[in-house]
């Protein structure tokens, strides 16, 4: 039995005994459990044909994030080498030491992929790309104009487009430029479970306003589960890393579960927001998800909204009028006094610089070019 790298095609000396071992039937719990494993994860491939380790290796990289060696064993020929790679495996065992060089040849006869993949997240057939981001944060530049932004931005970029809406004042603004556009924009809220009930309410009747619909995304269910029973109903406020944890499961993975073969994502930050957001640009490429990022309002003041809303009579949240700002989670939002900031209302038990749940990275600030 010998070991190879998929990556490079190279033998590997000796390497760790897995610390688990799936088998093609296992479970979510199973998955869940190997997800936190301290070591080499195992996948068992019984029989030549048997894709479901495929399938589990998958789950792991996307599902539970898990970023260690993952190692196929079992009944493995040179001809599986690509599709193990690409589904997120990083070394397999095989039979025979001397047949590397078929393995090797294995792994360089595919030069092009073009469905999506581990290592290949998005299509290469896209015209979603950094130049693009820069050209159009050029053009949304030119005008301040909602709906003429929103058309811009669906004449720029040629593949599915995705809004994702809290409901909030700037998100209610887009939509309604959306509406007013008539662009082809595919509109979803996080509906984390924990939703306040006027959110929900406000995407009815934006829904009947519009005449569209606003797509609920569903957290995993037996992520959310398993993430009770480990911290508790409330256990986001113990520390700062269960409330990390909490948003990860509730809003980030499905986020980015959306997310996937998006070219185009169109949010509601505003440089206004808070100092991390400060130097938001109107569009940028974003390299965690391989698509252009646009923030259509982000140089818009509070007065302007404001303005816009009251002009175009957007129907809003009614916790706004109650003194909620930006509107997150029911547990974890809480209105703000006048003069305060204005996302002093989320999470307002930790430190002021550590409020964001990780779904508005600002490519700027973590110093990646826009
Ligand atoms: S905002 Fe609160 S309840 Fe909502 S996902 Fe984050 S920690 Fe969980």
């Amino acid at each position: 039995m010998a070991l190879l790298d998929l990556e490079t095609g190279a033998l590997l000396d000796g390497g760790a005994e897995p610390a688990v071992l799936l088998e093609p039937t296992a479970d979510a719990a199973q998955l869940a459990t190997a997800s936190s494993a301290d070591g080499v994860v195992g996948i068992r491939f019984p029989t030549f044909g048997d894709g479901r380790g495929h399938s589990l290796a998958v789950l792991l990289r996307e599902r539970h994030g898990f970023k260690g060696e993952i190692r196929a064993i079992g009944y493995l020929i040179p001809d599986l080498a690509p599709f193990l790679l690409r589904s997120g495996f990083d070394t397999a065992e095989i039979t025979d030491a001397n047949d590397v060089e078929t393995w090797k040849g294995a792994l360089t006869r595919i030069k092009h992929i073009y469905q999506p993949g581990f290592r290949n997240p998005q299509p290469l057939r896209r015209n979603a790309s950094r130049k693009a981001a820069e050209e159009l944060d050029e053009r949304l530049s030119e005008t301040k104009d909602l709906a003429a932004r929103i058309t811009a931005l669906r004449e720029s970029i040629e593949g599915r487009t995705v809004f994702s809406t809290s409901l909030g004042l700037e998100d209610q603004a887009i939509l309604h430029a959306i509406a007013a556009s008539g662009a082809d924009i595919d509109i979803f809220t996080l509906d984390t479970g924990r939703l306040f009930q006027e959110v929900l309410e406000t995407v009815e009747l934006s829904e009947l306003r519009y005449g569209l619909r606003i797509r609920l995304v569903a957290p995993d269910a037996n992520e959310v589960q398993q993430l009770v029973a480990n911290d508790g109903v409330f256990g986001f406020r113990n520390s700062v890393e269960n409330r990390k944890t909490c948003c990860e499961v509730r809003k980030v993975r499905p986020l980015n579960r959306e997310l996937k073969g998006a070219q185009g994502w169109i949010a509601g930050i505003r440089r206004e927001h808070s100092d991390e957001r400060a130097s938001v640009p109107l569009a940028a490429w974003d390299e965690a998800h391989g698509l252009i990022k646009i923030n259509p309002v982000a140089d818009w003041s509070t007065q302007e909204l404001t303005a816009y809303i009251t002009a175009n009579n957007i129907p809003v949240n009614p916790l706004h009028a109650r003194g909620f700002i930006s509107i997150g989670c029911a547990p974890c939002t809480r209105a703000v006094q006048p003069g305060e900031n204005p996302r002093a209302g989320r999470w307002w038990w930790e430190n002021e610089e550590k409020k964001e749940c990780g779904l508005h990275l600002n490519p700027l600030r973590e110093g990646k070019a826009a």
